[in-house]
């Protein structure tokens, strides 16, 4: 568990990027920071791995001030994702993925072959190794810096607006990817976005931050989507724009999972249970089948506002 406590972090040419914030991030869930640019997202998440360092309170992970922890030794158990996979150009895949082990000395054969194993885990091809950087795909290049994240076998995980550089089709499959891992690692991840949608399909815990790092709503994406704080959220979650009000039927409901349906009681999704998953049909009204896909609710709207 990683625990914000009344911190404020002012840097040093007065910005006030994060004031009073306060959150408990559970263990083994993802808990996603959701907000526009400069509202905070990125300083927070620093704070985690002390990049950064509060100017007041305090960050705690499992009852431990990690003030008091050496920078070095705490990011061994904390991996990180960047936006622009932040791969060294000159270093092969298997030596981009190895570069911390190595730093900690673990022998180069032994990094390797779990640079290898780490390949498998995110699914990109063996084949990959040797090349460089910038002869992979925006994908490829964004699966060995989520490798590379996990080389050090964290217990955290903090991915930083990791997919948004990358096509639309793409991510979907990253997106896909961080559910699949999550299941089989079971990691406390922390993924910042800006992306509604991207934050409803991910996060088991969704945070939806205004500038300064202040917290509007924070909760599962059912209870955000169904009862959005205020008018920011809504417009936020593009739920004003179809003029819907959402809310989760009973009676459209099948077995476990809960369908959403929007103020005239047509389906918008569907959760499944018991994860409280969110997947939202893409079609609009008269096409209930729900896809697999995040909430579309903000996209395809057209035809209603
Ligand atoms: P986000 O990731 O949500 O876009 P950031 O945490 O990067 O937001 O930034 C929050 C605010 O702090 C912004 O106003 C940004 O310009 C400012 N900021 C971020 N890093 C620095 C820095 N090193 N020095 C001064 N201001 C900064
Ligand atoms: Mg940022």
């Amino acid at each position: 568990m990683i625990e914000f406590r009344d911190v404020t972090k002012t840097y040093p040419d007065g910005t006030h990027a994060v004031r009073g914030f306060s959150l408990v991030i559970p263990a083994r869930q993802i808990t996603v920071l959701v907000g526009s640019s400069g509202s905070g997202k990125t300083t927070l998440m620093r704070m985690i791995n002390r990049m950064v360092d509060p100017t007041s309170g305090t960050v705690e992970i499992d009852g431990q001030d990690i003030s008091k922890i050496e920078p070095v030794q705490l990011r061994r158990g904390i991996g990180y994702v960047m936006q622009n996979s932040g791969l060294l150009p000159h270093r092969t895949v298997a030596e981009n993925i190895a570069t911390v082990p190595r730093l900690t000395g673990v022998p180069k054969a032994a990094a390797r072959a779990r640079a290898l194993e780490l390949m498998d885990t995110v699914g990109l091809a063996r084949e990959l190794a040797d090349r460089y950087p910038s002869q992979l795909s925006g994908g490829q290049q964004q699966r060995v810096g989520v490798a590379r994240g996990l080389a050090v076998d964290p217990n955290i995980l903090l991915m930083d607006e990791p997919f948004s550089a990358v096509d639309p089709i793409v991510r979907d499959e990253l997106q896909q990817e961080v559910l699949r891992l999550q299941k089989q690692l079971a990691k406390t991840i922390v993924f910042v976005s800006h992306d509604i949608d991207e934050a409803f399909l991910l996060g088991d815990q969704v945070v939806v931050l205004e500038q300064g790092g202040h917290i509007v709503q924070q909760g599962t994406p059912e209870q955000i989507l169904a009862e959005p704080a205020n008018d920011f959220v809504a417009t936020f979650i593009g739920a004003d724009r179809g003029k819907r009000r959402l809310s989760v039927s009973s009676a459209a409901s099948r077995g476990d999972d809960r369908v959403l349906v929007d103020a005239g009681g047509y389906p918008v999704g569907v959760i499944a249970a018991p994860g409280g998953r969110l997947s939202v049909a893409s079609a609009r009204v008269g096409n209930a089948s729900p896809k697999s896909r995040s909430v579309s609710n903000k996209t395809d709207q057209a035809g209603d506002a």
